[in-house]
């Protein structure tokens, strides 16, 4: 078959690994310039970060064979310090589980290109339109047997209107995320944990990334490189707010953090995620029938992580080739 697969995200190099190792000619479009979608990393000033997913925890599915023993782990790295939580003014251990979580040197978008080695995919593309033919269908031009959608729901749902089809994904909302990245020209006194959670996600500041606790490399010496994701509410009131307000207001959430005034970082910038993780999710077996040559995948179909978006991309792939 030949097989052409909307979106270079984890889920979607995960249906195109599967099926381009079972023989089938794969084709990935991918609208950004990157691959790993919602698994992003930045690199600035010798600092790197990510940006989106910030670990990856195989809790025992798909992904871990393939993460530990696949592809490539030379610089897959085990975040050996756990997360703990915050209430804004005070840090304890809390309970936020015991997964085992990995990163790698470079940043997270180092799995989503060992996933794209040898396969065909096309970056800066972005499909607007996929024309259904009489047995198949073309997208900018290709002919295909069969389509996987992998973008976030809202923008699958478009494609699919344009093709006067739709799937029972109405539920499928998404929270918008403003991740902040910071990166100060000191070291930070050592602490206990890579990443800090606020459990009740009542603080603006949902989630503090410790990018150089997490992982060695991600801030030139005597530097670090933090990553906080704001929550929902705060991230959909101050979305089009300037960077430089955002970084200041961060700035001021990890001071009051720690008691103590940070430099101005010598490094900052904003990343805007309009769907970051879905709230809600819809029912794979509801969206995607056996026998079907358009078939839907995406994290909202499972668990709204990096694992969950792999597992759901395997599944497709595999739902595809076995009703042949
Ligand atoms: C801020 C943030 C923090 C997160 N933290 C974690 C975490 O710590 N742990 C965890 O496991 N998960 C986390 N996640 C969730 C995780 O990143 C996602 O669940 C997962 O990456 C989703 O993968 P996906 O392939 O389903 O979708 P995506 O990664 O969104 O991939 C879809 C791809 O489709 C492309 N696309 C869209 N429309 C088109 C089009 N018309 N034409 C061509 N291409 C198109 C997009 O550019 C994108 O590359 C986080 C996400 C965000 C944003």
């Amino acid at each position: 078959m030949r097989i052409g697969i909307v979106g270079a995200g984890i889920c979607g190099l995960s249906a195109a690994r599967h099926l381009h190792r079972d023989g089938h000619a794969v084709c990935v479009f991918e609208k950004s310039q990157g691959l790993g979608g919602r698994v992003a990393t930045r690199r600035d000033s010798g600092f790197i970060w990510d940006t989106g997913a910030t670990s990856i925890a195989p809790r025992g599915k798909a992904i871990e064979h393939v993460l530990l023993h696949e592809i490539s782990t030379a610089e897959l790295i085990k975040v050996e310090k756990p997360i703990y939580v915050h209430s804004g003014l005070r840090v304890s251990q809390g309970h936020t589980g015991g997964a085992d979580r990995y990163t790698y040197l470079r940043g997270n978008t180092t799995f989503a290109k060992l996933l794209a080695e040898d396969l065909d995919v096309r970056l800066n593309t972005q499909v607007d339109t996929i024309e259904k033919l009489g047995k198949g269908f073309r997208i900018l031009g290709e002919e295909f047997d069969a389509v996987i959608l992998t973008a976030p729901i809202p923008q699958t749902s478009l494609l699919l209107w344009g093709m006067g089809e739709s799937r029972p994904v109405a539920n499928v909302k998404y929270r918008p995320c403003l991740s902040v990245l910071l990166g100060f020209k000191a070291e930070l006194p050592p602490v206990n944990y890579h990443a800090l959670l606020d459990p009740d996600q009542v603080h603006p500041m949902t989630w503090l990334c410790h990018e150089s606790v997490k992982s060695p490399g991600r801030a030139p010496d005597g530097c670090s490189a933090m990553g906080a994701q704001l929550s929902a509410a705060y991230s959909l009131s101050h979305y089009d707010m300037a960077d430089e307000k955002v970084i200041q207001n961060v700035v001021g959430f990890v001071e009051r953090l720690y008691g103590s005034a940070f430099d101005s970082p010598i490094a900052a910038s904003v990343k805007r995620w309009k769907y970051s993780q879905p709230e809600n999710y819809a029912s794979f077996e509801h969206v995607n029938q056996p026998g079907a040559r358009l078939l839907v995948a995406s994290d909202a179909l499972l668990g709204g992580h990096v694992e969950d978006a792999f597992e759901v991309g395997t599944r497709t792939a595999k739902m595809l080739v076995e009703d042949v």
